[in-house]
């Protein structure tokens, strides 16, 4: 199980307090992904720290841009790619999240790539069609790579307070799966009320939450929630104890 925070353009929670509070919680791989000027921080900290995005070059004039070997040299452990907010305000193209994302497993750094469909193309029947494009384009740039983990985030979900159900997440999760074998967060307003429930389904392999993660206590209850998870079972294995 692996929850991860995006903090996004926010200042975010003290590193220290929150290492102090998440060290309590055992069995669940806690990521932070603060904005750029506060990763140093959060790695002295000692938190599992991903940067909110990775440029594929290592050095060069794209300004505004983060090489992977800036972020290894400050002891920055990986990086999300595609947030649906990059890729709808920044104009960033699948092509570009998969180039991104090669260029981060390969220089070491693991890799957060986030997929999803917006609320027409869900409308629309277009669900799979848009997961199949984005996720193709990851797998045929990166393959199932060992430090690449998928977050499914229905736009129509971030920010909005609006989740997919389980049964929704679970449908897209093993989509996702069939596509490429890795693991696949859900993302799309998480909250320690929902999170159990979701987690709870078989191919829901841990959370990427914004909002609640501003929030040291919320946070820690989802990474609580997926911990019990990781130990307990899950929907299918209790079906299949019954069956
Ligand atoms: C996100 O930013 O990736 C996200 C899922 O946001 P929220 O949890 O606030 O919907």
């Amino acid at each position: 199980m692996i929850v991860a925070g995006n903090w996004k353009m926010f200042h975010g929670p003290d590193p220290d307090a929150l290492a102090a509070r998440l060290a309590g919680v055992t069995g669940v791989d806690a990521i932070v992904c603060p904005p750029y000027t506060s990763l140093a921080r959060c790695v002295e900290a000692g938190l599992t720290t991903y940067a909110q995005n990775v440029h594929w070059e290592n050095e060069g004039a794209y300004t505004g841009e983060i090489s992977p070997s800036l972020l290894l040299g400050l002891g920055v452990a990986g990086s999300l790619v595609g947030h649906s907010e990059r890729r709808l305000y920044f104009g960033e193209t699948d092509a570009g999240v998969a180039r991104r994302a090669q260029a981060a497993l390969q220089a070491g750094l693991g890799v957060i790539a986030c997929v999803g469909e917006t609320q027409e193309e869900r409308d629309s029947g277009d669900m799979e069609t848009v997961l199949r494009i984005q996720v193709d384009a990851i797998r045929d740039a990166c393959g199932p790579h060992l430090r690449l983990v998928i977050a499914y985030e229905p736009v129509w979900a971030i920010g909005t307070g609006r989740t997919a159900t389980p049964e929704m997440a679970q449908e897209a999760h093993a989509f996702i799966k069939s596509l490429l074998d890795r693991p696949v967060l859900y993302g799309g307003s998480v909250k320690p009320d929902n999170a159990d429930e979701l987690m709870s389904q078989p191919d829901v392999d841990g959370a990427l939450v914004g909002g609640a993660s501003l929030d040291i206590e919320s946070f820690a209850s989802i990474c609580q929630a997926a911990a019990a998870r990781a130990e307990g079972p899950k929907q299918s294995d209790t079906t299949e104890g019954l069956a």
